[in-house]
């Protein structure tokens, strides 16, 4: 092929210059990566009850999500999200394949949405692009060339400050950039060495990060069928296909698709969808705006390439919604209920009480009974908090070996104590005593221990 996309013959890699097209799908497309770009670069920053939007502290092992704050002892609940929207996507991909690269990807967005972009506006379209970097290292290419490293890295350097931003929280990020260099050189190392691995995806790598690397995109093979809604080519309609001859009486013998090669052209992955369902396709969409554009040319009907299934293209069936999208569907179903039920009713505080190990019990002056205790308490709020341990039996008595003392966000502390009860009031070897967790003269959470002395006839 005599187009943007020939490539050498001794094993190098095939250098894409795909070409954009300004269709339907390219608008929507954009106007997703805009609100997704917005809503990236501002997730540090915005607020929900003083906590932000996202946080993946993986450092602190701290998360916070929509403003709720996940602390390690709630691991588990982070797992569980993450599995729902694991399954999320695979139901996503079983009925839509690879829609999730092409439209959510940030690798998709940063690469097709801005970085290309901004090469286009730099270096001109994608014939322009070819020539200059085939052409000798003339002025215009030295300007151009220049201008375009120093926007790269700019732009990579941002993204690399919001990515430490959802790591370590804006605040730490602030203080990175505001305070002297020497005081955060391993934080400065950080951003640098993310902005070195975005330059580099964006400006070299680049789509073989879809195609080469992504494991998502590997396992696309195993979650999509026959049923499976993909970007492809009617075959059907489409062949044989051939250029229109207008000295031809009549076209009747060929099919809709003139040859003309722009699907494979505007392609980012560099691929010709009318060899079929591939796994480099990211259904991004590209090929169907401009098939469409030539068929309006051509005068014939639109989405000669567009969102079919096989069997919508070759058994003439209707889009279903098959037995095994219905199974993940209850799946998605049942862990949100779960999740949702967990994050309903998880405590702001988390308490350990346990009696003290090789002691039974204590005999006390005045008829008192005794039991020693260690108890752990975590704060999992978002403010330090001091917390008074009392029981909802008024015969039994807290008496602090180790009062707990404020425990901050996000901490624990250790506290140690005396159950204290009357011996007359022990009537079964094993009692269960309630003790309430008090924080603000407010009861927040209650504990059952076990109590044990003589029995008292
Ligand atoms: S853009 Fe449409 S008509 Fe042109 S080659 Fe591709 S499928 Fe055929
Ligand atoms: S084949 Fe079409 S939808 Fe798939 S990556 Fe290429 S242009 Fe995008």
């Amino acid at each position: 092929m005599d187009g943007l996309l020939e490539g050498n013959n001794d094993g190098k890699r095939k250098w894409i210059y795909p070409l954009i097209r300004k269709g339907t799908f390219y608008k929507w497309r954009s106007r997703i990566s805009y609100v997704f770009l917005i809503f990236l670069f501002s997730g540090p920053f915005i607020r929900i009850n003083g906590q932000p939007l996202l946080l993946l502290n993986f450092i602190d092992r701290q998360f916070v999500l929509f403003g709720q704050v996940f602390w390690p002892q709630d691991i588990f609940l982070f797992m569980l999200a993450s599995l729902v929207f694991l399954v999320c996507i695979v139901l996503f991909t079983i009925a839509f394949g690879r829609i999730f690269c092409g439209w959510i990807c940030p690798q998709t967005i940063f690469m097709e949405m801005v970085f290309r972009k901004i090469e286009e506006w730099i270096e001109g379209d994608a014939h322009k692009r070819k020539k200059l970097d085939a052409g000798p290292w003339t002025r215009e290419k030295i300007i151009k060339k220049t201008i375009k490293t120093v926007v790269f890295l700019f732009i990579s350097f941002l993204i690399s400050n919001i990515f430490l931003a959802y790591i370590i929280g804006s605040d730490s990020l602030i203080k990175i950039i505001t305070d002297p260099v020497s005081e955060h050189w391993l934080g400065l190392l950080l951003i640098s060495g993310f902005a070195a691995a975005f330059y580099t995806v964006y400006s070299r790598i680049r789509e073989q990060v879809c195609t080469l690397f992504c494991p998502y995109g590997r396992l696309q093979g195993v979650m999509t069928d026959q049923h499976t809604l993909v970007v492809a080519y009617n075959d059907v309609r489409g062949e044989p296909r051939g250029k229109i001859d207008k000295k031809a009486i009549s076209q009747d013998d060929k099919g809709d698709c003139v040859d003309c090669s722009l699907c494979v052209e505007v392609c980012p992955t560099g691929i010709d969808i009318r060899q079929g369902t591939q796994l480099e396709c990211t259904n991004c969409t590209a090929c169907i705006d401009v098939c469409d554009e030539v068929m309006d040319k051509i005068h014939k009907p639109r989405r000669l390439i567009g969102f079919f299934s096989e069997n919508m293209i070759h058994a003439r069936e209707k889009p279903s919604f098959t037995g095994r999208m219905m199974a993940y569907s209850a799946v998605i179903l049942l862990l949100t209920g779960v999740l949702g039920f967990f994050i309903f009713s998880r405590s702001d505080m988390d308490i350990t009480v346990m009696r003290s190990p090789g002691l039974l019990y204590q005999k006390q002056a005045g008829g008192y009974i005794s039991n020693i205790y260690n108890a752990e308490i975590i704060n999992k709020t978002n403010k330090s908090c001091t917390i008074i341990l009392r029981s909802d039996n008024p015969d039994v008595k807290v008496k602090y070996i180790q009062a707990p003392g404020p425990i901050s966000v996000g901490g624990s502390v250790k506290t140690m104590f005396f159950l204290i009860m009357p011996a007359s009031e022990i009537h079964k070897p094993d009692i269960d005593v309630h003790l309430q967790l008090i924080r603000d003269n407010k009861i927040i959470q209650s504990v059952t221990t076990s109590f044990v002395g003589p029995i008292n006839n």
